[in-house]
């Protein structure tokens, strides 16, 4: 006997038909992917948390003036579907027009989007061996062919190997896990490479030190710059995320986002994300404190024993010269201190440690120098 006889009788029991093609024939017709695996989020507050990549600084006060003075009874009602005022102060700060302006849950939300509106052809998309592991994420969800061009030996995208038949392109500058740089000139080659596909950069880092693309967007009508309020803007719980593009790139993208939800932007992100966007000051303040911490930690890890790459990012990469980067991050948990280990090929020698506020990193150094001398 077969477990399908006493599924057929609880079935029959539930008041259900037992399934024609025998037990569970349903399952054959799931979408199967393998799903991206987030880093951790550990609870309570005994604990340096440097896995994600989050900001340690609050976001800007007036968030959080708007979030005491916000009126309940406005959840009544449905949100603007466009997030007109997000839109609208997203474009007023990057000097562009609302047409321009795309919003969505977070910069997952909209390159996941994007992936949906852009990449529907039979020729593979191109993104590094190396890079946010995401993107083969969305390839596999949507079916996608893709493949990866290898980083150089100093983890450097080569915007050479971005050219010929493909189906699109798609980089993070600064690159992930790596928070290396590239130049507006080298994205300007591979955008010049690929004048038939949309090119996707996603900007996540871009405002920890590097230049961003926005400026190309007068000259590239199939560049799409993807940008984040979860790092420089300190709002990663809130899940706002933006693409800045040309009209006709933005239009299908709002087609795509209309054809499954047409308010993914609930009404306390609309708010607090324009909140945030007004408070240049703030934002530069807080910027600038990560970036020198940054700095700081490359002097320090380095006198630690530890290489990294030179990252322009909210986080370092950094490798040890004699001990094991897995046993780092386990000796480290223990420790409560979270960093991010990857396991794959090329980067399982690596550590990526978010940069935290001057306390917390100093607070890093002093475990790792103990733990070393010790060992
Ligand atoms: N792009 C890159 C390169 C990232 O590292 C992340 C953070 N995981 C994201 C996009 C997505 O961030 P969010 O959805 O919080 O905007």
């Amino acid at each position: 006997m077969t477990g399908s006889g006493s599924q057929d009788a609880r079935a029959a029991a539930a008041g259900t038909a037992p399934s024609p093609g025998g037990a569970r024939a349903w399952a054959r017709y799931f979408r199967r992917v393998v799903p991206y695996v987030p880093g951790e989020q550990p609870a309570g507050d005994r604990l340096i948390k440097l896995n994600t990549n989050e900001n340690p600084y609050p976001p800007a006060p007036g968030v959080a003036e708007a979030l005491r003075q916000m009126d309940a009874g406005a959840l009544r009602r449905y949100p603007d579907p466009t997030a007109g005022a997000l839109t609208n102060a997203l474009a007023a700060r990057y000097g562009l027009r609302p047409e321009q302006v795309f919003v969505g849950v977070g910069s997952d939300d909209v390159l996941g989007t994007a992936f949906l509106t852009f990449f529907n052809s039979d020729r593979p998309i191109l993104f590094p061996d190396v890079t946010y592991s995401f993107y083969p994420v969305w390839a596999g969800l949507y079916k996608i062919p893709y493949e990866t061009r290898p980083l150089d030996a100093d983890f450097r995208i080569r915007p050479e190997d971005y050219g010929g038949a493909n189906g699109g392109v798609v980089f993070p500058n600064p690159n992930a896990p790596t928070g290396c740089l590239m130049g507006l000139s080298e994205v300007e080659d591979i955008l010049r490479r690929n004048p038939d596909v949309v090119v996707i950069v996603d900007e996540a880092y871009i405002d920890f030190g590097g230049v961003s693309a926005l400026p190309l967007l007068a000259r590239y009508e199939n560049l799409l710059v993807v940008q984040t309020f979860s790092k420089s803007r300190s709002m990663a719980g809130i899940r706002i995320g933006c693409a800045f593009g040309a009209p006709e790139l933005i239009k299908a993208m709002l087609d795509v986002k209309y054809s499954y939800n047409s308010y993914t932007m609930n009404l306390p992100s609309i708010l607090l994300g324009v909140e945030a966007v007004k408070d240049e000051a703030y934002f530069q303040e807080t910027v600038g404190k990560i970036v020198s911490t940054r700095e700081r930690a490359k002097e320090r890890l380095s006198q630690l024993g530890f290489a990294f790459t030179d990252s322009y990012a909210n986080f370092l990469f950094i490798r040890h010269r004699t001990v094991p980067a897995a046993e780092l991050y386990e000796v480290l948990r223990a420790h409560r201190i979270y960093v991010r280990y990857f396991s794959g090929p090329r980067v399982s020698d690596y550590l990526r440690v978010t940069v935290g506020t001057d306390a917390q990193m100093e607070e890093l150094y002093r475990f790792l120098e103990t733990y070393l001398n010790g060992r």
